[in-house]
């Protein structure tokens, strides 16, 4: 049996599991798992130092998940932009498509709670119909890829679903997003890479959360990745306790790079139930981003964004104050570390080039750079 299957079939599902390694109160983890699944294989387990540290959240159940009151079952209303079962078709080039329920772990703040592990979410009904789906509607161009986590797939049923989608002609990428590099690593083999690189392009996004994910083995599985030439992205969300902190944000993006993966998303958490306890402040987001922008390459840098609830899509949300004043002859912008400067719009070059500008009651003087002088 390879490494992976095995690791997955030796995961820790139940309270007693979970007790014989941590000491954790067997009632709370037993009741939160007869409504969300625990999934924790000895991999993950191993990056556990301690019950409460940031690995340890994200994994291991908590009663906040079943007495949670705020939040809802699909916040993003994923369900209502579903024309067939498991595809969410939201933006006109792209769709989502769910292809597995399985997934290394089960994140205790997953945003389709609702769905993963629960097996009968996807069938072989399910694939053929959103495949049918995507062959019908020509303006799909991009296909991502989702579940569930579709590298728990066997090989065999990977490369059936790539294969199936490389036939469409108006399909020009497909997105693999997962949580396998980082919380199974084992599972990426020379076998998976060698198949996935006959249906290019294809690009992978990986769920990274903390820089104790980075290890010697998720290394390994993404050099294997961008070896077989696929773009590797990450993709993070903001939580309570594991993350919310920009120096612990920084060293993440900053290790991802160091194993080429490109930071493309730090997420808002969604309004999901049972993952309240989660959720931090936008404002923490924004200064977390604030100590990203400048401060190290820009590579490091993500976009911020909050997926709409209801919807709406993800939106970047950006610091405010990078744009201080702006009209038809002049920008006054402030950089990272706080000092103003001016940009003159292009304009007739026979207009004097020095310029009041008034905003907010504060009089700033600005030097043009063009012009007479
Ligand atoms: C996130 C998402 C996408 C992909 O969005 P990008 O910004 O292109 O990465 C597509 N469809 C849905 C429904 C999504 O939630
Ligand atoms: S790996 Fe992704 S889909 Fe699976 S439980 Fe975690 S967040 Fe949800």
């Amino acid at each position: 049996m390879e490494e992976w299957k095995r690791l997955l079939r030796e995961s820790i599902t139940t309270a007693e599991g979970l007790a014989g390694y941590l000491d954790v109160d067997q009632d709370e983890i037993r009741d939160t798992v007869r409504r969300y699944p625990m999934r924790i294989n000895p991999y993950f387990l191993g990056l556990i130092r301690e019950k409460g540290d940031p690995i340890g959240l994200q994994v291991i159940p908590d009663r906040e998940e079943i007495e949670d009151r705020v939040c809802i079952e699909d916040p993003l209303n994923e369900e209502g932009d579903s024309p067939v079962p498991n595809i969410v078709h939201r933006y006109p080039d792209r769709v989502l498509f769910l292809v597995a329920t399985q997934c290394p772990v089960y994140c205790r703040f997953c945003t389709r709670k609702r769905k993963v592990g629960t097996p009968r979410f996807v069938t072989s009904s399910t694939i053929q119909t959103g495949i049918d789906y995507i062959k019908g509607n020509s303006g799909i161009r991009d296909v991502i890829l989702s579940g569930g986590d579709p590298l728990l797939l066997v090989d065999n049923e990977i490369e059936r679903i790539l294969e199936a989608l490389r036939r469409i002609p108006h399909i020009e990428i497909i997105r693999i997003g997962t949580r396998v590099p980082s919380a199974l690593p084992q599972r990426i083999t020379k076998g998976l890479c060698n198949i996935i690189k006959r249906y290019h392009p294809v690009y992978i996004n990986i769920h990274f959360n903390h820089p104790d994910e980075i290890t010697e083995e998720s290394k390994s599985a993404c050099e294997m990745l961008s070896d077989a030439g696929i773009p590797l992205g990450s993709q993070t969300v903001l939580l309570k306790g594991v993350n919310d902190d920009p120096d612990i944000i920084k060293r993440l993006m900053q290790r991802l790079l160091a194993i080429r993966v490109r930071p493309y998303y730090i997420y808002q958490a969604d309004l999901t139930l049972g993952t309240n306890h989660f959720r931090t402040d936008v404002g923490t987001g924004i200064r977390i981003m604030k100590n990203l922008m400048g401060f190290t390459s820009g590579l490091a840098v993500p976009h911020y964004v909050i997926d709409a609830p209801g919807g709406g899509g993800k939106i970047a949300i950006l610091p405010d104050d990078n744009l201080v004043y702006i009209d038809n002859k002049i920008v006054i912008m402030r950089n990272y570390t706080d000092k103003t400067y001016s940009y003159p719009q292009a304009i007739d070059l026979n207009e004097p080039c020095v310029q009041n500008v008034s905003r907010q009651g504060e009089e700033i003087r600005v030097q043009g750079t063009g012009g007479r002088g």
